[in-house]
């Protein structure tokens, strides 16, 4: 049986068919079968809106469009799989991830540009069933900055109401990811959060030098701080070859971050149906394949444990 494990990002509901069955688009990386042969417990959906790409004057009215056309999706996706999958709402709902053979949802908000600049949509979107929030995706919004080449850019914070926006999470019980942020959001993110939070789908810059991807400084903050980072599968984050991630070089990313951060900052963030190219892990049922790979290059049975499942487990219990 495939170890039990956590994925925190995946675009899947962008290519779900209407019906919410996962298993019918067969170009989606991930389907129910692959959820299961991957020993998949818990699966994080993003509700992707890259907010920025819509001009001003319209971008409030499409933004809730596309959010809505998604949320409907996973709507239909939980009532299609009712027997399959369940909403991970409160840290209760951990305890019933894996158990038989049920796996866990939980809903995330890529680009929190779409909860607008009003503190009280926080809440309205925690009760829609979202408990992660991905401040940014790769354009400004009302919370702060995105990962950016400019250095002006990079260095830019939270706003005052990106601050408010991160009380407000940790107040509700939701999670906070600066996957896509700028360095100084996570900066501001490490000095002002009271609770665990994460990167969702990010890497080693040091690996790879990705403007996304984490300094070296900021992975021993976020192990610090007691968070995780979800390894990312995309080529353009990992490695050496274009369009093509090698088993190889997401060892080489996991060892290094496991040097720098030590293990308990290691999960898995695999950004499927949000990535291209030629994968050595191209669904959850090839999570195995990357745990015979880690397993051949050292890491414990233990340390895999933590990676797979517990630290992202620890995570969402203090935080849910
Ligand atoms: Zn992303």
């Amino acid at each position: 049986m495939a170890r039990k494990a956590i994925d925190l990002h995946c675009d899947t509901l962008m290519k779900i068919a209407k019906s919410g069955n996962l298993d019918e688009n067969e170009k989606s990386h991930v389907s129910l079968k692959g959820l299961r042969d991957g020993g998949v417990a818990l699966q994080c959906f993003a509700d992707f809106v890259p907010t920025g790409i819509f001009p001003k004057p319209v971008r409030k009215i499409a933004t809730a469009a596309m959010f809505n056309s998604f949320y409907k999706k996973y709507q239909k996706m939980m009532v299609y799989h009712a027997d399959a999958l369940f909403p991970v709402l409160k840290a209760a709902d951990l305890d019933k991830c894996g158990v038989d053979g049920k796996i866990g949802v939980l809903l995330t908000i890529e680009d929190g540009g779409v909860l607008g600049d009003k503190i009280e949509n926080v809440k309205k979107f925690y009760d829609k069933g979202v408990r992660l929030v991905t401040l940014t995706w790769n354009h400004a919004n009302a919370i702060g900055y995105p990962n950016s080449y400019e250095p002006e850019i990079m260095n830019k914070g939270l706003t005052p109401f990106g601050k408010e926006v991160i009380r407000e999470m940790e107040h509700l019980g939701m999670v906070v990811d600066v996957s896509h942020v700028s360095d100084g959001v996570f900066r501001d993110v490490a000095e002002m959060a009271t609770k665990p939070f994460l990167a969702s789908h990010s890497n080693s810059r040091a690996v790879c030098g990705h403007k996304r991807n984490m300094t070296d400084d900021m992975i021993r903050k976020l192990a610090d701080k007691g968070g995780v980072m979800g390894l990312n599968l995309g080529p353009e984050f990992v490695g050496s070859v274009e369009g093509v991630t090698r088993m190889e070089d997401l060892v080489a990313q996991i060892l290094h971050i496991r040097q720098v951060g030590g293990s308990e900052v290691l999960a898995l963030g695999s950004d499927f149906d949000g990535i291209h190219g030629q994968l050595d892990v191209a669904g959850p049922q090839d999570w195995p394949k990357l745990e015979d790979a880690l397993k051949a290059a050292g890491l414990s049975e233990d340390e895999l444990d933590k990676m797979w499942y517990a630290n992202a487990e620890r995570v969402f219990r203090e935080v849910l």
